[in-house]
């Protein structure tokens, strides 16, 4: 619905929250009431035009741009399955105004995983973005060879957006609306209508090329929340596909959930897929839970959650979960898949001698004192303020660790536009600095402060090195480092200490953590002492329960899992309607 209008008397029709366009030359105070309104456009063009000018802008039509024209939805696609994640699986980067590609440098394997479903003769498509400035008069290719050697049936389809989009979609909205209310930190979040506009184009685009990509039948798997809306636009332009989602990130209850402006859209979206997976049972719950309050909901099917999951023992655990529901007479399958590791691939890092030297001069320096190691990105979910004061309490508390103990503090920064983490690493800082000015003798700091990327090959050697490895997220999809800190220990006979917080997706599957509640400041300085104190015996029992556990689900199985469920789900929909139509 667009409200058209160019004199005072036409306001109210503003007020009933459609979009709306002042054609060109509408009466001052008519410009004057609706200036601050971001869903209203202020067109150049007067009468029709401006109308016209607005079905543009709010891109009712498709968007502006390269990717203008529809593909022609009556020729279907060759793609069994199509990936559609937001990034191509190699990276394209400029180099002397020539656009250079390279292999991807995703450290937890995921992007390999993905590939590999392609490796044995399926036809296959990638859908994912491509920046493209129609300014710079380049024609843009949509569709390119991703690795014609290893995957020859495979194409990447590019989705071209402008830097514009990508940065409005990508790095404002998603992390300013969505990222913190799915974190259950809502209150945090800025919701812009004109961002959501974007969002749909971009989603609406994605759906398209995934359309044009598919062949009769195929399976298409979606990633994470960036891509929400696309099933909105495919179901009804392909109803024969087997749309199956991934959603990588925490999915929070209801209560958090429904504070979003747009989640009867989002969950409705969602629920013209076929299949949908999540990290741990918790997420599958609370998304059941949120789409009852969206649509007359009915679970058809429950299962166990244990010995796979902790139930009872953690924040996120939870002994039943489930696995199917019936929406407006679509059967719809749920799952929950952590994301494992390559740990082959963490393996051959660990026998480099460049990995154990580093390791061997980390150990050399920091002779005197145990580390505890700590790696996360610049995130206010990641819980590096409250970690910092409970080390601080620690040193307090316990005096004679002073000069015994090193906190080693990785902190990846965000992207240079990401403003909102600004007042964070000032937080930080100033607690890194007190602590340091408060406790530090000659030779010897309490906190080493590194605020900076590290690449994967280094960052393991400081896994092999660190006593504890000490994860505090205040909420967290999964957490990936906990498992590559196990993976290293296990790999070289370690005996290292995962202290982990209870809000962390990979709590419920790593028995043999030690669990920390990061939000009461006793708990997590407790539990960090218990974590230094344990006994050589407990803390080699814990590894090897932990270490089997990555070694068996790893990334090769969640994929596996995964595409099995989907194909599972697809058979019971096909036998339902065959029973019905008996
Ligand atoms: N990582 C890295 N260098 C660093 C810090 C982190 O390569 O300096 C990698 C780390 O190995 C892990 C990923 O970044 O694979 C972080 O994933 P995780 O699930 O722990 O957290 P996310 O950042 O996805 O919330």
């Amino acid at each position: 619905m667009l409200v058209a209008g160019d004199t005072l008397n036409d306001l109210s029709m503003y007020e009933q929250g459609f979009k709306g366009v002042c054609v060109g030359e509408s009466e001052p105070a008519l410009l004057d009431a609706t200036a601050d309104r971001a869903s209203v456009l202020q067109a150049r063009l007067s009468g029709c035009g401006g109308i016209l000018e607005a079905v543009g802008h709010f891109g009712f039509l498709g968007p502006l741009g390269v990717d203008h024209e529809l593909p022609d939805l009556t020729i279907k696609g060759k793609a069994d399955l199509v990936m559609v994640y937001h990034r191509l699986p190699y990276e394209e980067v400029e180099e002397s105004g020539k656009l250079i590609r390279r292999p991807p440098s995703s450290p937890n394997g995921i992007l390999p995983t993905l590939l590999s479903f392609f490796g044995r003769g399926q036809r296959g498509s990638w859908v994912a973005w491509s920046i493209h400035d129609p300014r710079k008069g380049r024609a843009f290719e949509v569709h390119t060879q991703v690795d014609p050697e290893q995957y020859p049936n495979l194409v990447a389809a590019r989705v071209a957006l402008t830097k514009d989009d990508v940065d409005t979609f990508y790095k404002r909205f998603s992390k300013e609306a969505f990222w913190p209310t799915l974190h259950t930190f809502w209150e945090r979040a800025i919701f812009r209508e004109e961002d959501w506009v974007t969002f749909l184009k971009v989603n609406r685009l994605f759906a398209e090329r995934t359309a044009a990509e598919a062949a009769e039948g195929a399976i298409i798997w979606l990633h994470d929340y960036n891509l929400w809306m696309v099933p909105a636009y495919l179901r009804p332009l392909r109803p024969d596909l087997t749309i199956a989602f991934f959603h990588h990130t925490y999915f929070p209850s209801a209560d958090v959930f429904n504070v979003l402006p747009w989640r009867r859209e989002i969950i409705g979206s969602l629920l013209q897929c076929d299949y949908i997976g999540f990290h741990i049972p918790r997420q599958a719950e609370n998304f059941v839970d949120v789409a009852r309050g969206v649509a007359p909901l009915e679970v058809v099917e429950t299962s166990g959650c244990a010995p796979r999951f902790l139930t009872y023992g953690c924040a996120v655990g939870l002994d039943s979960m489930t696995t199917a529901i019936r929406v407006h007479d679509r059967h719809i399958g749920l799952g929950a898949h952590p994301v494992g590791l390559d740990v082959g691939r963490i393996d051959t890092i660990v026998q480099e001698p460049a990995c154990q030297e580093l390791m061997e001069t980390l150990r050399q320096q920091l002779r005197h004192t145990r580390v505890v190691l700590s790696v996360e990105r610049l995130d206010y979910t990641k819980g590096t303020l409250a970690k910092l004061l409970a080390f601080e309490a620690l040193l307090d508390v316990h005096p004679e660790l002073i000069g015994k103990v090193t906190l080693m503090t990785i902190c990846v920064p965000a992207a240079r536009e990401m403003t909102i983490y600004d007042e964070l690493v000032g937080q930080i800082e100033q607690a890194v600095g007190r602590i340091n000015g408060r406790f530090s003798r000659v030779g010897w700091s309490p906190v080493q402060f590194f605020y900076r990327a590290f690449p994967f090959k280094e960052l393991i050697a400081y896994y092999l090195m660190a006593d504890v490895m000490w994860i505090t997220p205040l909420r967290d999809g999964l957490n990936l480092v906990a498992k590559e800190y196990i993976a290293t220990q296990g790999l070289c006979g370690g005996n290292g200490v995962l202290v982990l917080s209870e809000f962390a997706g990979a709590a419920a599957e790593l028995h043999g953590a030690l669990l920390t509640n990061p939000h009461d400041p006793h708990d997590l300085c407790d539990t960090l002492y218990i974590g230094l104190t344990l006994g050589k015996a407990e803390r080699e029992a814990r590894l090897k329960e932990m270490y089997q556990i990555v070694c068996h689900n790893d990334i090769a199985r969640w994929g596996e899992e995964f595409l099995g469920a989907v194909k599972a789900t697809r058979r019971t929909q096909l036998s339902l309607l065959t029973e019905g139509a008996a």
